[in-house]
């Protein structure tokens, strides 16, 4: 009955398809059902890549990746009620991150919603997204989807960029249009991520700021890998001469072995810059928010798009708002009109301090520890990564997280995909599906075998398609680590065990991937190498000890108490 009767008549399915087409949007993530089924089949047939998942949530980290990655919001399709509301996880955490993203629901009729009387999956899905992400919109009527698409990507993709909720009802979905009228709504949107060009006085504050810096720090954040600026960001670095230091998804945006690196010495700088320059990075709980080791007579500079980003937890001496570009322009056009005053010792002691932790710190790949610790896997690891830097790495779990962010030098910009700011689990398939397709690079999941635990199934999804994905699992068996106690009934595991011997390559083996189980570091390395090369989907079980791996990693502190001892 929704079907058009004539070859002048279109659907609200058809007009979506259209009106996303338009704002030039060529892939969607999703998982189908009532009522977005049909639209999912239109789509395709209009040319939109539909990448079906197995979880809402995945398919939603995966649009958040491609967001950050492509400068253009990545697209998530939900059914309703609980499809919507396990995609709306994603779009969350997109909206925390400042990943351009939109959420499309199907939802249900109004007047069953509205009189909560009950119906098929019914919820009122718009205001439940409402506190959760950027902006939310519902379209009730055909005559009206154009303007609502292109009211959620002006809001995913500009000023600060975020999850976007579009609901759309099932009556509005199947509503027929007279083709000429429908075209008639289409249009092309201009100017959707117009440039923000910073005020030439808080251009010279800064300047003046950074010209009587004396221990300069700059800080780089996601938000300036996301920006696309990255000959300027260097350019920004080299011709200052200021050591840098990158946030986790900044990583390889400056080589991370580059000369004026600061990457590791990152409580140096905070006990002892004078002047702290935040490009895209906020001063958030990443950064003690400005407190605890900072030096309190420190000065901040912070560029970002968000005016009300500054001041939030410590004095910015010097703001400057505006798009990154735009402002890295204005800093470097009037760079040549000030004169530095850098103390001279401030580089050669970072420089000869780095070189000091990072042999140190290459202490801990020469154990080749059998069975496997993190770190003599990570030794492994870290050697084909290295031949193989143009691979997107995809990161997430506790120790494995932190110690494969410290292993895993980054040489090109966007090459770090991980759970980020608000430091979730559950990203890891999604985001390498997203990476994947958005790219078409090959993508190296690093996981741990708690954080793979949430997103397992869609390991099916790269097979589906495909994907030059190879997901690396290190298997310690449990969250944190597998040695956790008891503390009750004989014979539970304890809260944060799970099994060190589960084979996980065997459930790569169901859905046709190329399939590894690995017991040392020279297994590891040939494994991974052979699996990148292969551009096939690939699964490696990497055995690690039980009991390699501490309570929470880096973060233990955050714990409101210790039960046990931190070994
Ligand atoms: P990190 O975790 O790497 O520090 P954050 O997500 O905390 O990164 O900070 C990124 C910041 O970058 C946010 O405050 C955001 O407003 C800002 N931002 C994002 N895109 C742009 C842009 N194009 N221009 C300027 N600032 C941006
Ligand atoms: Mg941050």
């Amino acid at each position: 009955h929704t079907d058009p009767s004539t070859a002048n008549q279109v659907t609200g399915m058809w007009i979506l398809t259209q009106a996303l087409k338009k704002v030039g949007i060529d892939t969607m993530y999703g998982l189908v059902g009532i009522p977005v089924t049909e639209f999912a089949y239109i789509a395709q047939g209009e040319g939109i890549r539909f990448l079906g998942f197995r979880h809402e949530q995945q398919a939603g980290m995966a649009a958040a990746t491609h967001g950050f990655l492509t400068k253009t919001p990545g697209v998530l399709l939900t059914v309703s009620s609980l499809g919507f509301l396990n995609g709306l996880t994603a779009t969350t955490n997109a909206t925390v991150n400042c990943y351009p993203m939109i959420q499309i629901s199907g939802s249900s009729e109004r007047p069953p919603i509205d009189l909560m009387q009950g119906t098929y999956e019914g919820l009122d899905q718009l205001n439940i997204a409402k506190p959760l992400v950027k902006a939310a919109y519902r379209i009730n009527r055909p005559e009206d989807i154009m303007t609502g698409v292109v009211r959620v990507y002006r809001a995913a993709v500009s000023g600060r960029p975020g999850g976007v909720y579009l609901d759309i009802t099932t009556p509005c979905l199947g509503a027929v249009m007279d083709r000429a009228a429908a075209e008639a709504t289409l249009y092309t949107p201009v100017d959707t991520c117009p440039p923000m060009i910073p005020s030439q006085t808080s251009v010279a504050r800064a300047m003046q700021l950074l010209a009587s810096a004396k221990k300069p720090v700059i800080l780089l954040g996601k938000g300036a890998a996301y920006a696309q600026i990255d000959d300027k960001i260097k350019k920004f670095v080299e011709s200052t001469g200021i050591p840098f230091y990158q946030m986790s998804m900044a990583k390889g945006l400056l080589p991370d072995n580059h000369p004026l690196s600061a990457n590791s010495m990152r409580s140096a700088f905070m006990e002892q810059s004078d002047v702290v320059v935040l490009v895209g990075a906020r001063l958030n709980w990443l950064l003690s928010r400005g407190h605890g080791k900072w030096n309190p007579a420190g000065k901040f500079i912070q560029l970002d798009i968000d005016p009300e980003e500054i001041d939030i937890n410590r004095q910015i001496a010097a703001p400057v708002v505006g798009d990154l570009e735009s402002s890295i322009d204005a800093m470097l056009a009037a760079l040549p009109s000030y004169k530095l005053s850098m103390d001279p010792e401030w580089v050669p002691y970072i420089q000869s301090q780095s070189k000091l932790k990072n042999e140190k710190f290459m202490q801990r790949f020469v154990a080749q520890t059998v069975p496997m610790t993190h770190w003599s896997a990570l030794s492994a690891v870290r050697k084909v990564m290295a031949q193989n830097p143009d691979v997107i790495l995809v990161n997430e779990g506790a120790n494995t997280l932190d110690d494969t962010r410290d292993a895993i030098d980054m040489m090109l910009p966007r090459h770090r995909i991980d759970c980020a700011t608000w430091a979730i689990m559950g990203m890891g398939m999604g985001s390498a599906v997203g990476a994947a397709v958005a790219t078409s690079k090959s993508v190296v999941a690093i996981e741990g075998d708690s954080a793979f635990g949430f997103s397992g199934m869609d390991f099916s999804t790269a097979c589906r398609f495909k994907l030059p994905v190879t997901v690396v699992i290190f298997n310690n068996g449990g969250i944190y680590n597998g040695i956790g106690q008891n503390l009750g009934k004989d014979g539970d595991p304890a809260p944060t065990t799970l099994n060190v011997n589960a084979r996980y390559d065997k459930l790569g083996d169901a859905f046709g991937a190329q399939t590894y189980y690995v017991t040392t570091p020279d297994e590891l390395e040939k494994a991974l190498t052979e699996a990148i090369a292969s551009k096939k989907t690939c699964l490696i079980d990497v055995q690690l000890a039980a009991d390699s791996g501490k309570e929470s990693g880096h973060i233990g502190y955050l714990n409101p108490a210790t039960l046990f001892p931190v070994n």
